[in-house]
């Protein structure tokens, strides 16, 4: 069967949700369903236990053309013979050569993949065999309560896809101009002079106080426009102590 082309964010079409000997059909709708809500549409079932209908269709409530899609594969290998990147996901630690990654760490490498990549889910009962895991580029264990790590299997397809999804469309913050560095001189050498015309500087701790300053302006990272405003209202301040007969030294 071909794979389906619905609608989903573009950065995630190369990405395949592979279910490795599923034995409740309810958790193969479940997961088509968590599918859907995370732009994921193309899965593999490996030797499902119960047929597909009815149980999967009612639990997929608006997802059935991800389960009409669904493809059959016999062994975990045929279902990822033309993947590039293969994630194993598992609850508990195994006898592995890799160290397991959260799903956050995992959807940039996902994302990056030029190929297919299959995100590959365990039987309910068991989870995945070490033997499957050696077919792993990465492995995806899902932070959990130590004392209970084992999640419902689509609500673990859910997890990892959500992860995927805010990657995949979660624009990158958007940078505000910021002060230039002799805006900011400027700006920190205004501000000592006012501080010291009133008297908060000048008891010997006036290093740390400006270099308390600037981390604070560090972190604000400031516009110029900001720098401009902040640098007025030093000038009022310089203004008003002035008139109160405070003797001012030369302004820049
Ligand atoms: N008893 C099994 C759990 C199987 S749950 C075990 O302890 O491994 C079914 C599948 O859901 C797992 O094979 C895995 O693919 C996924 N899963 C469940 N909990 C997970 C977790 N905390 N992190 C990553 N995957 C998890």
């Amino acid at each position: 069967m071909a794979e389906p082309s619905a609608a989903s964010p573009a950065a995630l079409e190369h990405v395949v949700v592979v279910l490795v000997h599923p034995q409740e059909a309810n958790n193969i709708g479940a997961t088509a369903r968590a599918m859907r809500n995370c732009g994921l549409t193309r899965l593999r079932l490996v030797a499902p236990e119960e047929p597909l209908y009815p149980d999967a269709y009612r639990l997929a409530a608006g997802a059935h053309a991800v389960l009409d899609q669904a493809r059959l594969f016999p062994a975990l290998d045929d279902a990822l013979a033309d993947c590039a990147l293969v994630i194993g996901t598992t609850a508990r630690r195994r006898k592995s050569r890799l160290e397991p990654l959260t799903p956050r760490e995992a959807a940039p490498l996902v994302l990056a993949c030029s190929g297919l990549a299959a995100l590959v889910f365990g039987p309910e009962r068991t989870g995945l065999t070490n033997q499957e895991l050696d077919r792993c580029t990465y492995l995806v264990t899902i932070p959990t309560d130590p004392t209970f790590p084992s999640l419902n299997l689509a609500q673990a397809v859910l997890l990892v896809g959500y992860e995927l999804f805010l990657a995949a469309t979660t624009p990158p913050p958007r940078e505000h101009p910021t002060a230039t560095a002799r805006e900011l001189e400027n700006f920190y050498a205004h501000l000592q002079r006012v501080l010291t015309i009133a008297g908060s500087l000048g008891h010997g701790a006036d290093e740390h106080m400006m270099r308390t300053m600037r981390e604070l302006i560090s972190r604000a990272r400031p516009t110029p426009r900001e720098v401009v405003i902040l640098r007025g209202v030093l000038s009022e301040l310089e203004r008003t102590m002035g008139a109160r007969g405070t003797t001012l030294p030369h302004s820049q």
